[in-house]
């Protein structure tokens, strides 16, 4: 039995007449710009995320790229981010004419470790864009202190984490700005490019508002450079449809997470992460897989299931004739990728991501994904580590 990584065929089955009906609303209404369907979402991804505001976008790339051109950074700028994410983290950075600057991960969440915030911060730095990676949010604790000590904007990279919480508050609610993305593969994803910005000050979402439709307002009256940075309305109206499925989804993929960590650990192929380096979960030499952390204090949503192993390559080869999704999420940290090669970092400048691109993988995790499909995941995991 083949076991997909996403099952998006699946998903539709179960809310194919109102994700129908709500697109059909839409073409009735021949109203496809702005208007009634991307307020409506606005408003309940501001609920949702507990935050005053919400601004729809073009994707989760424009959310990034319109917050900090809102926060007007620019050339002779700098702005903090890790070199462990999708590439448009960074690739917005340089797309404001600003410099990316790095700083290493933790091992256990895979995003910024703020102890490492400090010691990178110049006299230009402007931001810092924390990446919320797989569905479990940052040290926001000490992301927020240290962003308050050098008078820093904090954006955060949510793309992959609505729903998530860290100490009881919603992500996207903590920081300056947060970016979501309704690309089709995300936890709440739309039927094409989307995104979503939530912001708390009002200028700020003002300036958004604006800077959406080129920065016109009235419009063809120009007191800034925006840019086409607009949510379909069918997008929208469908993704208000499946916002309310949200929550049940999450819960079916926290199951899988325990599912997973149960057989796993009953297979005796689980390396715990007591038993590693604490400063890198390196596996190096060692045979098994270690299994992802959630953190008593924030609400993992899994977007992705990240096992770590030494023999990745192999084990994905093994998966894949088994029929098995799998994927790598960042086989090249953004510090070795040939159009960074300018910034003059070397390899090795940062350990903990370069581990974690050599030795994660994501196996399927998707909420309409039945025991006996994980069952199979596991067992050809279990029969590559033992067999
Ligand atoms: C998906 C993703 C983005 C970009 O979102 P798009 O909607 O594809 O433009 C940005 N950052 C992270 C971490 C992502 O996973």
């Amino acid at each position: 039995m083949a076991v997909p990584l996403l099952d998006l065929k699946a998903q539709y089955r179960t809310i194919k007449e109102e994700v129908d009906a709500a697109v059909i609303d839409v073409l009735e209404s021949q109203y496809f710009i702005m208007g009634p369907k991307v307020q409506a979402l606005e408003g309940e991804i501001a609920a949702y995320t507990n935050t005053p505001h919400a601004v729809g976008v073009s994707s989760g790339t424009d959310a990034l790229l319109i917050s900090l051109m809102a926060e007007g950074i620019g050339p002779e700028d700098e702005v903090i981010t890790t070199p462990y994410s999708f590439f448009a983290t960074a690739g917005c950075i340089t797309r404001v004419c600003a410099k990316p600057v790095f700083v290493d991960i933790d091992p256990v969440d895979f995003n910024i470790d703020p102890a490492n915030i400090q010691a990178a911060v110049t006299g230009k730095t402007k931001a810092v864009i924390p990446i919320h990676l797989y569905g479990q949010m940052a040290d926001m604790d000490g992301v927020m202190e240290a962003a308050k000590g050098h008078n820093l904007s904090v954006i955060e990279d949510g793309a992959q984490a609505i729903g998530c919480e860290y100490k009881g508050r919603r992500a996207g609610s903590i920081g300056d700005y947060g970016c979501f993305s309704f690309f089709p593969s995300k936890n709440l994803g739309g039927a094409g490019d989307g995104g979503i910005v939530t912001v708390s000050d009002e200028k700020r979402h003002e300036t958004l508002s604006i800077m959406r439709v080129h920065g016109g307002r009235p419009k063809y009256y120009h007191r800034m450079i925006g840019g086409n940075f607009r949510l379909d309305a069918i997008q929208a109206a469908i993704l208000s449809v499946k916002l309310k499925k949200l929550d049940a989804w999450t819960d079916a993929r926290q199951k899988n997470a325990d599912l997973y960590r149960g057989m796993l650990r009953d297979s005796g192929i689980v390396v715990e992460a007591s038993e590693l380096d604490p400063k890198t979960l390196d596996m190096k030499g060692r045979s098994g897989v270690s299994l992802p952390k959630s953190f008593d204090d924030r609400r993992h949503i899994y977007n992705q299931f990240v096992l770590r192993t030494d023999r990745r390559d192999e084990m994905r080869a093994f998966l894949k004739e088994r029929g098995i999704g799998n994927e790598v999420y960042y086989p090249v940290p953004f510090h070795k990728q040939d159009c960074f090669q300018y910034l003059g970092y070397q390899p090795g400048d940062f350990p903990v991501s370069e581990i974690a691109a050599e030795q994660t993988i994501a196996v399927p995790i998707y909420p309409e994904l039945t025991e006996a499909q994980i069952k199979e995941v596991v067992e050809a995991i279990v029969a590559f580590h033992k067999g």
